[in-house]
């Protein structure tokens, strides 16, 4: 296949780029001597509907639903999804109907994980929301969405859990050639990548997007924040041959794939000390919001490296803020250190 430029790729033009990349000297400092540079890129800013990292797959996933002529997508989620927010905000912006299937994979039992964040604003949204207590039921959900669509004489487009599919990291393949010219112009190469990973789109993609910008040296380090270290590797791993030949270029190795679970804790969407000690670090060093389920278990683990010197002295390291921040409120003061 010859070389396929991403120029090419179809867009639905939903998101604000560049988001911004911003140094972190306030972090660096209150982490002390040895701390290396540190910046962000701001994927929270992403500009749908408070933001996140779903709104690059979406761009490229609805831009490629759009030519084929959906009337109605169609997602899934736990039931604080962040990716099924930027759904619900995505078909809004673009006239297209919502269909979301959320299942409650966690377990909190109080009424702020049930009806705040990002739950109360898929219903602002304008989303048919169907949720469900276990994961059997949803194919049961799946068929009565797909019979409303027929009723409405609606094409019916499916999107993957957090949007990853081979298409879909192309979207942070994008990111990535984003990031590289603004840290040219900021004069600045990063040595390392620090960025949570749970359906891993996000991951492949700035493995294959740092392959093609030619720096494929910068360290990546996913955080597993949903599932172990070898299943969300494995994740990732599986979507790099795919996402490269969408793009006509020689996949990553699956060597190249690298995830730690150390700061997954209870398990996905259950806070742990170091999330909530990172997201206030973040928000009393650089007023900048983290959340507890993803961005904040990805902070916990840059500071738990940092401390444990596992960058060299005067690295540079790229935190990727992948979003989610609406989950503070379904969390409440459980967020505070
Ligand atoms: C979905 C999500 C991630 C993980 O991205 P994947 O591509 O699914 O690995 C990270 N952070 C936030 C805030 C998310 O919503």
């Amino acid at each position: 296949m010859p070389p396929r430029s991403l120029d090419a790729v179809p867009r639905a033009g939903i998101g604000h780029w560049p988001t911004p990349l911003e140094r972190c000297d306030r972090v660096r400092e209150a982490l002390g001597d040895g701390c290396p540079e540190l910046w962000v890129k701001r994927e929270d800013c992403s500009g749908l509907a408070l933001g996140g990292n779903k709104v690059r797959k979406l761009d490229v996933l609805l831009g490629d639903a759009l030519r084929q002529g959906a009337g109605r997508v169609l997602t899934y989620g736990a039931l604080q999804s962040n990716h099924a927010r930027q759904t619900a905000a995505a078909c809004a912006r673009l006239g297209l109907g919502c269909e979301l299937v959320l299942t409650r994979l966690v377990d909190r039992g109080d009424g702020l994980y049930d009806r705040n964040g990002n739950r109360l604003l898929d219903d602002l949204l304008g989303a048919t929301v169907t949720v469900l207590d276990d994961p059997s039921e949803v194919a049961g959900a799946v068929e009565a969405a797909r019979e409303r669509a027929a009723a409405a004489g609606e094409v019916l487009t499916e999107i993957p859990p957090g949007g990853t599919s081979p298409l879909g990291a192309l979207g942070y393949v994008a990111a990535v050639e984003e990031w590289t010219a603004q840290s040219r112009a900021a004069g600045v190469r990063f040595d390392h990548v620090v960025v949570a990973s749970s359906t891993g789109g996000t991951q492949a993609g700035i493995l294959t997007g740092l392959k093609r910008t030619g720096a494929p040296a910068t360290q990546v380090h996913g955080v597993a924040v949903y599932a172990d270290a070898g299943t969300t590797a494995a994740a990732v791993a599986a979507l790099l041959p795919p996402a490269a030949a969408e793009l006509g270029m020689a996949p990553v190795p699956a060597e190249a794939v690298h995830v730690a679970d150390e700061w997954l804790g209870g398990g996905y969407g259950v806070p742990t000390p170091a999330m909530r000690e990172a997201v206030a670090l973040f928000a009393r060093t650089e007023g900048l919001l983290l959340d507890p389920v993803y961005s904040g278990k990805a902070g916990a683990a840059l500071v738990g490296m940092i401390r444990s010197g596992s960058f060299a002295a005067g690295a540079k390291v790229l935190f990727v803020h992948t979003g989610g921040v609406p989950a503070l409120f379904a969390y409440g003061d459980e967020v505070l250190a």
